[in-house]
C-alpha cells in the first residue's frame, strides 16, 4: 500500500507539489494520469526514494521510503529515462541487481529471457532506446518486487512488446498481489490495464476513484420501442440520443437495477453496453470531465 500524503515539493520556489495526496491499495494496478509537467515524475522519484520532500510523507506499508534500504529493496522503479552504467552488458546488471536485491531470482531472470530475446552479453549502451526499456522491465521482474513503479513506461516499445510487457505485470500482480503504479499522460494508454486512476494537475490530485466505483454507478443502455413504448418517468438521464428508434442512454444507476427496470416496460430491444473511461469522466465529472479530456486524451 503506497500512501502520500500533503506531499509539497519546491524547486527554486515552484512549488512542482502543492499538497498532493495519493493512495494505492495493495494489489492495485494505479494510473497515475495528468499533462506534462503535472508532477508526476517528481512524486515518483519521491516515492523511488530519490527525492527528499519539502514537507508530507510518503509511506510504503507505512514506513517512509527516503533513505530506507528495506523498503527500497521491496520496490522497482523504472524511470522514465533510463540510465544504465554504459560499459555493462545486461548480465552485469543482472550481478549487480542479484547483489542488491535480496528478492532477486535467477530462474525467473533466465525464463524471461526468452519471452524478451535479447542477448544478456550485450552491451546497455548498444541497445536501441526501446530494448534498452525491455531489459528494464527483464531486470524489474526478475526482483520479484512487492511495488512496481513506472514513469512513462511504454514510450519507445512497440505494440507487440508493450502487450507482451503488460501481460507480464499483470500476471505478476494476479499471482503476487503486486502493487503497480504506472505513470502516463494518456488517460487511453492506461484503460485497458489499470483498475484504479488518479488525476493529477499542477501538483495536486484532481480526482481518485477506482474502476469498479467509477463503473458501478453509471451505465450506458441501448433500447428501442415499439410505437407508443415509454422510458420510465423517474430515470436519472446523464445524457441521451437517439438513432430513429434506437436510443442511447447514460443512466445513473447499477446495470441489474436499471435494466430491471427497463425490461419491464418491454422494449423491442436492450442492451446494456460497457463505458470506457473516457465515457465515464465526461458524464461522471461533466464540465470538469470535458476538461480531463482535453488534457488527457
Ligand atoms: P511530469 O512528469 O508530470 O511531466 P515533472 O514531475 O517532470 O512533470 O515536472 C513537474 C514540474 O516541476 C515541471 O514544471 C518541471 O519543469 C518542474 N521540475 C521537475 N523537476 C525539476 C528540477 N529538478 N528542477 C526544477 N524544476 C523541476
Ligand atoms: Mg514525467
Amino acid at each position: 500500500m503506497i500512501q502520500v500524503r500533503d506531499l509539497v515539493k519546491s524547486f527554486e520556489g515552484f512549488r512542482a507539489l502543492d499538497g498532493l495526496n495519493i493512495t494505492v491499495p495493495k494489489g492495485a494496478v494505479y494510473g497515475l494520469v495528468g499533462p506534462n509537467g503535472a508532477g508526476k515524475s517528481t512524486v515518483i522519484r519521491h516515492l523511488a526514494g530519490i527525492y527528499r520532500q519539502d514537507s508530507g510523507e510518503i509511506l510504503i506499508d507505512g514506513q517512509p521510503v527516503y533513505e530506507n534500504p528495506a523498503v527500497k529493496s521491496r520496490l522497482a522503479y523504472i524511470p522514465d529515462d533510463i540510465f544504465y552504467y554504459t560499459q555493462a552488458s545486461i548480465r552485469d546488471m543482472m550481478h549487480f541487481y542479484r547483489e542488491l536485491y535480496p528478492t532477486f531470482n535467477e530462474d525467473v531472470f533466465e525464463s524471461l529471457g526468452q519471452i524478451f530475446q535479447l542477448n544478456p552479453k550485450r552491451m546497455m549502451r548498444r541497445l536501441s532506446k526501446g530494448q534498452q526499456k525491455q531489459a528494464a522491465f527483464w531486470l524489474a521482474l526478475s526482483l520479484r518486487p512487492e511495488v512496481v513503479i513506472l514513469d512513462e513506461p511504454v514510450d519507445g516499445l512497440d505494440p507487440v512488446m508493450r502487450r507482451q510487457v503488460w501481460s507480464l505485470l499483470l500476471s505478476d500482480v494476479a499471482e503476487r498481489g503486486t502493487t503497480v503504479l504506472v505513470s502516463s499522460h494518456n488517460l487511453r494508454e492506461l484503460e485497458d490495464v489499470c483498475d484504479h486512476v488518479g488525476i493529477m494537475d499542477h501538483g495536486k490530485m484532481l480526482l481518485e476513484r477506482s474502476l469498479s466505483e467509477l463503473q458501478d454507478n453509471i451505465v450506458k443502455i441501448q433500447l428501442a420501442y415499439a410505437d407508443g413504448g415509454q422510458l420510465p418517468e423517474d430515470l436519472e438521464i446523464l445524457h441521451r440520443s437517439a438513432t430513429g428508434r434506437l436510443q442511447q442512454l447514460i443512466l445513473r444507476g447499477t446495470a441489474e437495477e436499471l435494466s430491471g427496470k427497463l425490461r419491464a416496460t418491454d422494449p423491442l430491444f436492450l442492451d446494456v453496453v460497457p463505458l470506457s473511461l473516457e465515457e465515464i469522466f465526461i458524464y461522471e465529472l461533466g464540465g470538469a470531465g470535458h476538461e480531463v479530456q482535453n488534457i488527457l486524451l
